[in-house]
């Protein structure tokens, strides 16, 4: 329906966009310039930030998070200004649409925040999209993965979905052809951890123990044949986190979780990227099902997901 003549007429998009498990990662030393160069198998698993950017009269961004949202969002810390991963990611699209309009970005949060699952990422990959469907910017997914990469290493990944090998600091992505389902128990913490600070943690280990890490060239094939497969069986046996042993000696309660899901049927568990979110891996649904429900039973925080999934679509767009 056509908005009356003077009448600015609103529109919404509404974009889903997946987090996160690194299946394996291995980090690099300290480059010169701060970075560390990574190799990382991605999973997109079933665990979705929602993003609705609507079209305002006023121009501008503005944000705010949905009372939909799953995580207790008193209890995080997230900044509704410019520094915003969201809002960077509408001030991108805007610098490079002809028609942009002010904009005001609704987020519901599930992710958990700084949970080592590229929640902020997601964030940023669902308001690329839907900024650029409501400004009808006509940017193909190849220019929209090079903005994604400009806003952070993780933001490509949840743009493309599925499963992916990264390289470089995580943004040079190959997508993996592996459509088989894996089952998962994610055990989400009630902090969270600073990447950069498990980063630094990493180089400081290594460097007590006069290690010089190598740079990583690859991925090993084996996790890639598992994936395909769908074969949680030999997936369990590759499962890799460089990062592992840095989160475990900043947040020590780590190791205990990651016993405690073993010894109640996973068949391998890992820290999910920077942590501290903890991954375990389940034979099939019915088992990842239990699993979940005997640590809610614990007292953890224990969701059921799968992956993989696909990458940042739009779900609804509405005039009004
Ligand atoms: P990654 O795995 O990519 O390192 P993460 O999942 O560990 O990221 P995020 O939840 O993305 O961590 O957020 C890390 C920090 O970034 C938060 O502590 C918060 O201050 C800031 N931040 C900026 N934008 C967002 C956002 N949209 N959602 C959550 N945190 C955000």
């Amino acid at each position: 329906m056509n908005a009356p003549a003077g009448r600015f007429a609103a529109r919404t998009v509404r974009v889903k966009a997946p987090g996160k498990v690194n299946v394996s990662l291995a980090v690099g030393p300290l480059r010169p310039d701060g970075y560390h160069s990574v190799a990382s198998v991605y999973l997109a698993v079933s665990l979705y930030e929602e993003v609705a950017a609507t079209s305002t009269a006023t121009p501008g961004i503005t944000l705010s998070l949905s009372p939909e949202s799953t995580l207790d969002l008193d209890a995080v810390d997230i900044p509704l200004d410019s520094n915003n991963l969201a809002y960077k990611a509408a001030a991108i699209m805007a610098d490079v649409s002809v028609h942009a309009t002010g904009v005001h970005l609704e987020i519901t949060k599930r992710v958990p925040v700084a949970g080592g699952m590229g929640g902020g990422s997601a964030d940023a990959a669902a308001t690329l999209l839907a900024c650029d469907a409501l400004w009808n910017s006509g940017l193909s997914r190849e220019e929209l993965a090079h903005l994604a990469a400009e806003l952070g290493a993780d933001v490509p990944f949840s743009l493309l979905g599925g499963t992916a090998v990264g390289l470089g600091l995580g943004d040079k992505l190959s997508p993996a052809l592996a459509k088989a389902q894996t089952h998962w128990v994610l055990v989400l913490a009630e902090y969270g951890l600073s990447t950069p600070e498990v980063y630094r943690t990493l180089d400081s280990l290594r460097d007590a123990e006069g290690v010089t890490a190598d740079e990583p060239t690859g991925v090993d094939p084996h996790i890639l044949a598992a994936l395909r497969g769908g074969d949680a069986g030999s997936l369990s046996r590759v499962l890799v986190n460089d990062l592992q042993r840095a989160s475990i000696s900043l947040a020590p309660a780590l190791r205990d979780t990651l016993g405690i899901g073993e010894s109640h049927g996973a068949i391998a568990g890992i820290v999910s990227g920077s942590g501290p979110t903890v991954a375990l891996l389940a034979d099939d649904p019915v088992a990842a099902e239990a699993l979940a429900e005997d640590l809610r039973h614990q007292g953890l925080a224990a969701l059921h997901v799968h992956g993989p999934v696909p990458g940042a679509r739009i779900i609804s767009d509405t005039h009004h």
